[in-house]
C-alpha cells in the first residue's frame, strides 16, 4: 500500500477538485514509475500524454541543469537565446510562422480564440474603411461567432472551457464567452449549418483526446478547412494531445495534407515543465500587436531550453519514426484484445494515441490495472481506456501491458 500519511495530509491542504488514484508516486526512470513504497508500475498514461521521453532521459536533464544554473526567468520585456531556439524549431517542424509560448494548453488556447477575435475585428474595421479610428462612432455588433465541436476538450479557463462542448463541466460557470455555436465532429453538414457572417473561426482536437480518441475523417477535416476557406474563417487545431509525434507524424493534421490557420501545443513539449504554445501563419500570424497579449513566465530561458532539448532529441533519436512502429505494433495487440473480450467493443486512434471502448465503465479497470497490476492506464470519456505512453516505448512494453491489461480486465469484469 502506498503512504496512507502522505494521501490523509493531502486531502487536508489540496484543493479538492480531483478524486485521486490511492498511490503516491516517487520517482521514474525510462516508462517505469516507483511509489513511496518502492512499488515498479510500467507507465501507460505517460502524466496524461506529457512524458514523450520517460522519465530520467539524461540528455534532456543536462540541457534543462544547464539552464537551471544560468538564467530562468527574465520576462518578455527581453530576448533570451533558449526560447528562440526552441522557437525556430518549433516553427520548422510546424510549418507555421509565428510562435507563442504560454505555461499550459488551456492558456494556449485562449491565446489562439483572442486571434480569431482579432482578425474578426481586424476584418470589421477594414471594412468600415482605413480612415476610422474604431467602431466608436458607428452602432455595431462586435461579437465574431466560433464553431466548436461536441465532446470536444479544449481546458479550463473560462474561454477554452466555453469551447469545450461538454455541458457538464461548462453549466457551474455560466455565463461564458458568448458566440460559441457547437457542431459535431466528423459531421461536415453541422459545422456547415452554423455558419454565418459573423462567423470567425472553426476550432476542434484533431484528435478528439478526453473526449473518447475520435480521430477526424479525412473528409470531415479537407471539408472544414473547404469550408473556411470559402467563408474566411480560421481552421484552429488543438495538437496540445494528440500534437508532437503522438500520432505517428510531429502533428496529426501532416496526415491529412491540409494545414490549420493556427495551432496549440502543449502537453509532450516540455516533457514535463510547464510550456504550451500558440502557432499562427498566414493573415493571422500578424493579427495582434504589441499590447494584445502577454504573459510574465511564458517562454522563460528555464522551460524553452526543455523544449528545445525535446525538439533536439526528436530529431537525433529519429521520435516520430519510432512512434509509428510502435503504434503500429500497439494496434495490432489491442486489436487482438477486441476480438478476444466480449465486453471491449472496439479500438480506436493512431500511433501512441488509441482507445479501447468497452460496453461498461472504463474505471474499474483502470483501477484494477493500477493497484493489482501495476499498469499506470488512464480513461477518456466513461467507457474508453486511453493509451498514452510515453513515446520511447519499446514492443516488449507492448507485450508486458497487454499482458497486465488483460488480467486487469479479468479482475474487473470477469474472465
Ligand atoms: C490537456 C488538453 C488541453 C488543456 O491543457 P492544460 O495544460 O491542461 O491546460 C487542451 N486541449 C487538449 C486537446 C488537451 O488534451
Amino acid at each position: 500500500m502506498a503512504d496512507n500519511q502522505l494521501m490523509e495530509r493531502a486531502e487536508h491542504v489540496l484543493y479538492k477538485t480531483y478524486n485521486r488514484f490511492p498511490v503516491v508516486f516517487d520517482h521514474g526512470k525510462g516508462v517505469m514509475l516507483y511509489d513511496t513504497e518502492g512499488n515498479e508500475y510500467l507507465d501507460f498514461g505517460a502524466g496524461i500524454a506529457v512524458m514523450a521521453l520517460g522519465y530520467g532521459d539524461e540528455e534532456y536533464t543536462r540541457a534543462v541543469e544547464d539552464q537551471l544554473h544560468k538564467l530562468t526567468h527574465i520576462s518578455n520585456l527581453f530576448y533570451n537565446q533558449p526560447s528562440i531556439e526552441a522557437g525556430e524549431k518549433l516553427l520548422e517542424v510546424s510549418q507555421m510562422d509565428k510562435v507563442f509560448f504560454t505555461n499550459s494548453g488551456t492558456e494556449a488556447i485562449e491565446g489562439a480564440l483572442k486571434i480569431a477575435k482579432r482578425c474578426h475585428y481586424n476584418m470589421l474595421r477594414q471594412s468600415m474603411g482605413d480612415g476610422s479610428d474604431g467602431c466608436e462612432d458607428v452602432e455595431m455588433d462586435l461579437t465574431g461567432e466560433i464553431i466548436a465541436m461536441n465532446h470536444s476538450f479544449h481546458g479550463r479557463s473560462l474561454g477554452a472551457l466555453s469551447v469545450t462542448g461538454n455541458a457538464h463541466y461548462q453549466e457551474p460557470f455560466k455565463p461564458l464567452v458568448p458566440g460559441i455555436r457547437f457542431a459535431d465532429f466528423n459531421d461536415l453538414k453541422s459545422v456547415e449549418a452554423l455558419i454565418n457572417d459573423k462567423t470567425c473561426a472553426v476550432i476542434m482536437e484533431t484528435i478528439q483526446g478526453e473526449g473518447g480518441i475520435y480521430p477526424a475523417s479525412e473528409a470531415f477535416i479537407k471539408g472544414v478547412r473547404r469550408l473556411c476557406d470559402e467563408h474566411g474563417l480560421l481552421l484552429i487545431l488543438d495538437e496540445i494531445q494528440c500534437g508532437m509525434g503522438r500520432s505517428g507524424k510531429m502533428f496529426a493534421w501532416q496526415h491529412y495534407g491540409v494545414k490549420p490557420d493556427v495551432m496549440t501545443v502543449a502537453k509532450a513539449l516540455g516533457n514535463g515543465l510547464p510550456i504550451g504554445a500558440f502557432l499562427a501563419c498566414g493573415k493571422a500570424a500578424g493579427a495582434m500587436v504589441p499590447g494584445d497579449h502577454g504573459t510574465t513566465y511564458g517562454g522563460n530561458p528555464l522551460v524553452t531550453a526543455g523544449a528545445k532539448a525535446v525538439l533536439d532529441i526528436f530529431e537525433e533519436r529519429r521520435i516520430v519514426d519510432h512512434v509509428k512502429e510502435t503504434g503500429a505494433y500497439l494496434s495490432g495487440k489491442l486489436d487482438q484484445v477486441v476480438e478476444k473480450y466480449a465486453v471491449v467493443k472496439e479500438r480506436r486512434g493512431m500511433g501512441l494515441i488509441q482507445g479501447l471502448e468497452l460496453t461498461g465503465p472504463a474505471t474499474p479497470v483502470v483501477t484494477a490495472a493500477l493497484l493489482e497490476q501495476k499498469l499506470v492506464l488512464i480513461s477518456a470519456g466513461t467507457n474508453i481506456i486511453r493509451f498514452v505512453p510515453p513515446l520511447v516505448i519499446g514492443k516488449a512494453d507492448v507485450d508486458e501491458m497487454v499482458k497486465r491489461l488483460e488480467a486487469a480486465i479479468d479482475s474487473a469484469y470477469g474472465k
